[in-house]
């Protein structure tokens, strides 16, 4: 019972079991699923998690079938020596008093593997590989491997079984035109298409116990052309029920669609309107989902009474005791998903192990541990940016005496800019969660103190860590001090004017945040509404997916973006959110230059010469400086050529290729080994 979050913490029966909240951990594949070596850490993740008081966790993806592997060797339940493993993940949650739930994923054409099937031989745009068209036998297989696996699933001791029906994997397809040509009974008309969904319930209904609780993950809006209309979403809603589905979790986007779904930029509970509709189609339980990352947020959605539960799935990532504190009424210590997308999604798109910018130990809970320390030390940390801050607070969680010290007014260091980036306002809690965690720790602060080594060296600290960031690098180019030159830092914070035609020196994150910023004036913030027109998503549900012409917003000013290596721009940017910024920057008419020579900046503007064409003038009134950065590190020499014990971390160990999970997870790891 929580008197802040009454609906929030409000038992849900699904089936026959019981949900201690409405709190649902939606499914993120997190790369411990795969292997038999990791079936241990992935418990201990779980269990965090369930400790931590969800209501119920959903699992990775686990295919029913090798046919429907996400990857070679990918996780798949299908047989007796699996169903032991999975035992493991039951047991953890269970002994935590929490529920989970398997979700149950034919990859089809989205496999990361040479052997895949899928409803047609196309293959995706967005994945390697041509799938084989499945044949009647292979059909009726993979139905069969459904009813199959929600039998294992129950062996295993799992309370439900989730059926991966959206994103575009395999029953999608099935489902919507776009991939589905079909000519048989399982293409054409809508009861075709969605002919394989129903066999696929009615088979598992059939083959595995009556009180298995069975959640479709249902595309309630696919936003790719060709997809399905609202009627056709609406009919199959009513089928799965009419075929015992006992829950609907709502699940919005392909993975090919190019309107972004799940990153910062796009507004929190965007897509909730979606589910409240579908609640006049369905009587048993709605889940909403997509960018619902904190309480207040999601109780707000369940007052309104058209939906049953939410899911948060990489806010559990961020704070596996994200339910626990919102239900004693701490949400100012909830560690809240900023929706970077750095360490969850872009690593699980490359294969590599998921874990969290946040929190580095998502993942890692059973070798990152900040257990109490033996003997207490007095550290000192220098920077209260990403690095400083995480190394202050986990330090401090261990028992340790800590001391941070900080040149500016506030905390953040560059996270504080990034957080002024239109789109990027998630950033300010995690600004609010270190502020809070830095009184909850009892850590001692000194704000407007750039402390120099002599005074540390004469305070005798234990251990002082370095971790005083990056400054902005000005470049060598002629001109350089022109009064019409800014740093980014200047810009974004408003220190300098800034005219109505800019260039921005510098492709890298910051050239385009920096580019996103100048071209919206000073109210960024779009709504629900003017988002969907910005990004081309429409309210007529009868187009199919719900895709029409973007119309953006007109840009504030004429920008142009220049680097000096050839081809195209933003490579370095993130996986899963980097097409996002390519998209935006381009719609808003930014001009890009690569392959571009400094010669000089004069009150003409930016000069540029190039290899292989005609040299140009950018008339512009300012010049951004968004050329990389420098690491700070004078405190550095002078504390170790005293003997202090020093430790580096974050952009003054290194600045290229800093980011904050970097900085973070640098400062997390030290301080759980001193
Ligand atoms: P900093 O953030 O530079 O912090 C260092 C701190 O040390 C500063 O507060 C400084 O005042 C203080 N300091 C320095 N010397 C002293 C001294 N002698 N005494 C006391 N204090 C001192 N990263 C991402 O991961 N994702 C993003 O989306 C992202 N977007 C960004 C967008 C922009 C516009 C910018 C500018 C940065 C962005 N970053 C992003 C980068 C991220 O902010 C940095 O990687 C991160 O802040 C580096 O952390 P740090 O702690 O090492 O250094
Ligand atoms: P960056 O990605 O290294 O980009 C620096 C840019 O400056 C490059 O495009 C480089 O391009 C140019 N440059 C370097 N030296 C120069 C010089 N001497 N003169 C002129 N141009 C020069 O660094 P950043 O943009 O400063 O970002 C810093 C870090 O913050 C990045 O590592 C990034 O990971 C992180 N960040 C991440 C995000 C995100 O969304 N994930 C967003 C913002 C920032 P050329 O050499 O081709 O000119
Ligand atoms: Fe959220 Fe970013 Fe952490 Fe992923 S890495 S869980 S998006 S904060």
């Amino acid at each position: 019972m929580s008197l802040k979050y009454p609906k929030l913490f409000e038992p849900l029966t699904i089936n026959n079991t019981t949900l201690r909240n409405r709190i649902v951990m939606g499914s993120m594949h997190t790369g411990l699923e795969d292997r038999a070596k990791d079936a241990d850490k992935l418990a201990a993740y779980y269990a965090e998690r369930a400790r931590g008081g969800v209501g119920l966790i959903i699992t990775g993806g686990f295919a029913p079938t090798r046919l429907g592997l996400l990857m070679p060797f990918g996780g798949k339940l299908t047989n007796q020596m699996e169903v032991k493993r999975h035992r493991k993940y039951t047991d953890a949650v269970h002994a935590e008093g929490g529920k989970i739930a398997l979700q149950i994923l034919h990859a089809g054409r989205y496999g990361y593997t040479p052997v895949k099937v899928s409803v047609g031989w196309e293959k995706s745009p967005v994945h390697p590989f041509q799938p084989l068209k499945m044949n009647e036998l292979i059909i009726r297989q993979t139905i069969r491997s459904y009813g199959h696996c929600a039998k294992l699933a129950a062996e295993a001791g799992y309370d439900g079984i989730e059926i991966m029906g959206g994103e575009g994997y395999l029953i999608n397809t099935f489902l919507c035109e776009r991939t589905n040509k079909r000519t048989d009974k399982w293409g054409g008309s809508t009861e075709n298409r969605q002919r394989l969904v129903v066999e696929i319930v009615k088979e598992i209904r059939k083959r595995a116990p009556k009180d298995l609780m069975v959640i479709m993950r249902q595309s309630i809006a696919d936003l790719v052309s060709e997809g399905q209309t609202w009627d056709e979403i609406a009919l199959l809603a009513r089928k799965l029920e009419e075929h015992g589905v006992d829950a609907i979790n709502t699940d919005i986007g392909w993975h090919e669609a190019r309107v972004p779904t799940i990153v910062t930029s796009v507004p929190r509970a965007a897509f909730v309107g979606y589910t409240e509709k579908l609640r006049e189609e369905v009587s048993i339980p709605l889940i909403a989902s997509n960018r619902i990352n904190t309480p207040d947020l999601a109780e707000a959605v369940l007052e309104r009474g058209r939906v049953d539960a939410v899911s948060m799935a990489r806010p559990l990532l961020a704070d596996p005791e994200l339910a626990n504190k919102a239900r004693d009424a701490r949400d100012d210590e909830i560690n809240t998903c900023i929706a970077c997308n750095q360490a969850c999604l872009d690593h699980a798109f490359v294969g590599k192990k998921v874990s969290c910018l946040l929190n580095p130990r998502a993942g890692r809970e059973t070798t990152l541990t900040l257990g109490p320390t033996r003997t207490a030390k007095r550290v000192a940390v220098i920077g209260a940016g990403p690095a400083g801050l995480s190394a202050a607070v986990s330090a401090a969680e261990r028992g340790h005496k800590v001391h941070l010290y900080e040149a500016g007014s506030s905390i953040g260091g560059q996270f504080s800019i990034a957080a002024k980036i239109p789109g990027k306002e998630e950033f300010t809690e995690t600004i609010r969660y270190f502020t809070r965690q830095l009184q909850v720790k009892g850590v001692t602060v000194h704000l407007d103190t750039r402390v120099d080594a002599d005074t540390l060296i004469a305070e005798k600290f234990d251990e002082v860590v370095v971790a005083t960031g990056v400054t902005p690098r000005i470049p060598n180019i002629p001109g350089i001090d022109h009064p019409k030159v800014v740093t980014y830092a200047d810009a974004v914070l408003g220190h300098k004017e800034i005219g109505k035609t800019v260039a921005v020196i510098g492709a890298g994150g910051i050239g385009f945040d920096v580019s996103e910023f100048l071209t919206v004036d000073d109210s960024p913030t779009l709504d629900v509404k003017e988002w969907n027109q910005e990004w081309g998503v429409t309210d007529d549900m009868t187009v199919p997916g719900f895709v029409d012409k973007p119309r953006p917003t007109t840009p504030a000013r004429k920008v142009y973006l220049v680097q000096r290596k050839p081809g195209s721009q933003g490579k370095s940017l993130g996986m899963t959110s980097g097409w996002v910024h390519k998209a935006t920057i381009k719609m808003k008419g930014v001009e890009q230059i690569s392959g571009a020579r400094y010669d000089k900046i004069d009150d003409q503007g930016l000069h540029l010469s190039f290899e292989d064409k005609d040299a140009r003038v950018l008339e512009v009134d300012t010049i951004v400086l968004c050329a990389g950065q420098e690491s700070v590190r004078d405190l550095i020499d002078p504390l170790t050529t005293a003997g202090v014990t020093t430790h580096v971390i974050g952009g003054a160990d290194l600045a290229a290729e800093l980011d904050a999970k970097r900085a973070i997870r640098q400062g997390t790891e030290l301080a759980a080994s001193i």
